[in-house]
């Protein structure tokens, strides 16, 4: 089962459709960042979610979806491209509760307030807009700001399910919008019962995204596929253009106290190992060529 994103047309009912499977991705996001399950759990909702927003956009561009609250998870990041690299983190990797069930299910995790974030990026012009969370609920509140920001009736559905002790089993999302002549109503109908069918979906074992998609909307055209992999845009080079920007003061510090260093990347987890040969050559960037003995 590949990680994928698939765009269609469901003509006959006027609907627009993303629906992403991101059972891959939203393991090895746990695994890069060590993440407690109830942290794993939701993460894997906002990399899906991250997939769906990419694939409204036009070529070349891209996403990133932030979500904070006052709960113990803190908060999240996504960052996806239109052509299927999807990176994040979580800001509290060890955020893990009893999930409860039913339309609180999430509160324990997310708390009583936050926001989330949607910043677009396409060719150098920037996009941000934000809405309060209401339903703290990932999906619903998504809705929500699709209705705020856009202005335009969408219907968002995120699952995680578990298979055994793996709690993500499958994990999987459908994006609904209305054409511009499309039915508000069958959209909201619709919306009412989306949940409930992707559950049904992903209890069954899941599977690739067009058998997701024929399930849900038969009859649809399919427009586009994307693979979605983790992928992140670190460097041992960025990493070293970090510390310079740190000034030579500290990266004189770091060679005075502790001689090398790593540098951590936020997104991915990657371990950038810095030597002292590495900070020398920093300093004389900086101006400030070392004695060596
Ligand atoms: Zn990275």
């Amino acid at each position: 089962m590949a990680d994928a994103v698939v765009r269609a047309l469901v003509p006959q009912a006027g609907l627009k459709v993303s629906v992403v499977v991101a059972t891959e991705l939203a393991r090895e996001a746990r695994q890069r960042h060590g993440l407690a399950p109830a942290a794993a759990v939701l993460f894997a909702q906002g990399l899906a979610a991250g997939g769906l927003l990419a694939s409204l956009q036009k070529e070349e561009a891209r996403i990133n979806l932030q979500l904070e609250c006052d709960g113990p998870l803190r908060g999240f990041f996504v960052d996806a491209s239109v052509s299927g690299a999807v990176r994040g983190y979580v800001k509290n990797p060890a955020a893990d509760v009893a999930l409860a069930s039913g339309r609180f299910q999430w509160r324990g995790l997310l708390g009583n307030q936050g926001f989330i974030s949607v910043l677009k990026e396409s060719g150098g012009q920037y996009y941000r807009s934000s809405v309060e969370l209401t339903a703290m609920q990932l999906s619903e509140d998504l809705n929500h700001y699709f209705r705020a920001s856009e202005q335009v009736p969408t219907r968002v559905a995120l699952e995680v399910t578990a298979i055994g002790d793996e709690p993500l089993g499958v994990v999987a999302g459908v994006l609904v919008q209305a054409l511009p002549d499309g039915d508000l109503e069958a959209l909201a109908e619709l919306g009412r019962v989306l949940p409930e069918r992707l559950r049904a979906w992903l209890e069954g074992g899941g599977g690739e995204p067009e058998a997701l998609l024929g399930a849900l909307f038969p009859g649809e055209t399919v427009l586009a596929r994307v693979p979605l992999r983790f992928s992140c845009t670190c460097s041992r080079e960025r990493a070293l253009a970090t510390l310079a920007a740190l000034g030579a003061d500290d990266v004189q510090n770091i060679v005075d106290t502790m001689g090398s260093t790593a540098v951590t990347c936020h997104f991915c987890g990657s371990k950038h190992e810095v030597s002292l040969e590495d900070l020398w050559g920093i300093l004389a960037s900086l101006g400030r060529p070392q004695l060596r003995n």
